[in-house]
């Protein structure tokens, strides 16, 4: 009865897993899809704690206590972090929590491999062992472990450099022919499981734990020599890593809930990386090997090869731009998201629309640092969604725009991804605002974006710079247009 009452809560869970994903892919909805799944969650691991039943001992789970000092402990930390975490630091997080995920799948692991070993010694059950059903379920299982700990032991030390990256602690390193090395690696980690689920038995704790190692230190070596700006795709394809290693726990356990929550977390982040990838126009492998982004974030552009010149604005003569066009199309980029510019920008918004004009955001898929950074920023300081556009949407209405502002925003309005075939950004699709009768560039330099390359945008003719941070620069443009009356 207890069981299948469990079965029943297991299948609720996997139910508010989908329908999580499914809401989470609308900004509207996101927050609740987030709750649902959370609550799903939390059914799953209360009915496990006091409803599962070891089927060998027909006992329910022990050392509660323990269990339950853990979730408070687990709770408290994450409370804290994602209260206290900045918008521009959300991908650190995700990769740190991403690799504690890979750290349980390879704890899991461990542990039944250890249990796994004391029903060996065990004097009656061991001999069971030359039993062909037995040994080929008992190298079932093994199989199972090993994957789950490899996988698991890639994600989490491949996440630790990636947060370590990201927060600026771990600088890009490359050992030379780094390829070589991670794929002989990799040879050696198969040889080495091969040996633990297949061999003869001797050696097999040495074997196992030497997987372990040598996987925890592929995780390193195939994150470190990533450029630092591309560690949000490398998090992406560690967090579906994850996903797969917990999918292989709820194999080992038959657990239907944890399959069905790891395999939608492997293949939502294989998707997501996928797309990521498609919207940079850039193969995985290119940016598992190549170079574009790494090192280059915020360097100088060098002299300008364009035809043109800067031409910069005043706060007040972009107020007056604004205040007496008809249509304004907002476009946000990482520089908003680092100056924190999105309530000011908010401001700016309901002001032109006070004084008739038309006001809109145009939302590049990869404009920031992660997947929907500009979506959930702008949604923090209340922008209602239909007022954010999708570039397809969104770039038909450029034409007929009378100003475009740009706020901290670079490579994702660049039009060199449409004309020059030597740009590293060639072919990856961009925001049409050269159309538009008049563009203000708000940026605090010359300096490059992501992708460490110079924007010829800003020298067109249409073109005028608004040099500043983006909080202060919009808040004199406010302050300005509120001066206009
Ligand atoms: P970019 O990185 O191209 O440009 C951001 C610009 O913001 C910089 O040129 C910088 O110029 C400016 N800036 C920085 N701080 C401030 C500030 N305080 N105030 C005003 N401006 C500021 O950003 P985009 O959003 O245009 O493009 C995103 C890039 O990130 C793309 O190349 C994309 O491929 C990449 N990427 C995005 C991912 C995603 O999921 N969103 C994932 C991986 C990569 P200055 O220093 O002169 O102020």
């Amino acid at each position: 009865m207890e069981n299948n009452i469990l079965q029943l809560i297991y299948l609720i869970a996997s139910i508010t897993f989908i329908l999580g994903l499914k809401f989470l892919g609308n900004p509207a909805s996101a927050r609740k899809g987030n709750l649902i799944a959370a609550f799903g969650m939390g059914l799953a691991i209360f009915g496990t704690i006091f409803l599962y039943k070891n089927p060998e001992t027909d006992m329910h789970l022990q050392h509660t206590g323990f269990i339950f000092a853990a979730l408070a402990i687990g709770t408290l930390l994450g409370f804290i972090a994602a209260k206290k975490v900045q918008m521009t630091a959300m991908p650190e997080m995700v990769s740190l929590f991403n690799g504690m995920g890979g750290a349980c799948a390879m704890l899991i692991s461990i542990i039944e491999f250890q249990h796994l070993g004391n029903t060996l010694t065990n004097p009656i059950l061991s001999t069971l062992v030359i039993n062909p059903d037995f040994s080929a379920a008992l190298s079932g299982k093994l199989m199972i472990i090993i994957a789950g700990m490899v996988i698991g032991s890639v994600s989490f030390s491949g996440s630790m450099i990636a947060w370590g990256k990201l927060s600026g602690k771990v600088k890009d390193k490359s050992l030379g022919r780094q390829q070589f090395i991670n794929i002989g690696l990799l040879l050696v980690i198969l040889a080495f499981s091969y040996l633990v689920i297949a061999g003869d038995g001797a050696n097999t704790s040495l074997f196992f734990y030497l997987v372990l190692a040598l996987s925890l230190l592929y995780g390193v070596l195939f994150v470190l020599p990533i450029g630092g700006a591309d560690m949000p795709v490398v998090i992406s394809l560690l967090n579906s890593f994850t996903g797969v290693a917990a999918a292989f726990g709820g194999f080992l356990y038959d657990n239907k809930v944890m399959l069905v929550g790891g395999i939608l977390v492997g293949s939502a982040g294989t998707l997501l990386t996928i797309v990521m990838c498609k919207a940079m126009n850039r193969s995985l492998l290119n940016v598992l090997i190549g170079n574009f982004g790494g090192g280059s974030k915020g360097e100088a552009a060098g002299t300008s090869t364009f035809e043109g010149s800067i031409k910069e604005v005043t706060a007040s003569d972009a107020a007056i731009l604004m205040r007496y066009a008809k249509k304004v199309i907002i476009v946000p980029g990482y520089g908003l998201a680092v100056a924190q510019a999105q309530h000011i920008v908010h401001d700016l918004e309901l002001l032109l629309e006070e004084e008739g004009v038309e006001v809109k955001y145009a939302i590049h898929p990869v404009a920031g640092r992660m997947p929907g950074h500009m979506n959930v920023l702008l949604a923090e300081s209340n922008v209602s969604y239909d007022k954010l556009l999708e570039m397809e949407e969104i770039n038909p209405e450029f034409a007929s725009t009378d100003v475009v502002l740009v706020v901290g925003a670079n490579d994702v309005v660049n039009p060199a991804a449409k004309t020059d075939p030597s740009s590293p950004i060639y072919g990856m699709p961009i925001l049409d605002v050269e159309n538009a009768s008049n563009v203000i560039v708000n940026k605090r330099s010359m300096k490059a974006g992501y992708a460490g390359i110079e924007n010829e945008l800003f020298y067109k003719p249409k073109t005028s710079m608004l040099f500043g941070d983006a909080k202060k620069a919009l808040t004199e443009l406010v302050n300005e247009i509120k001066a206009l009356g």
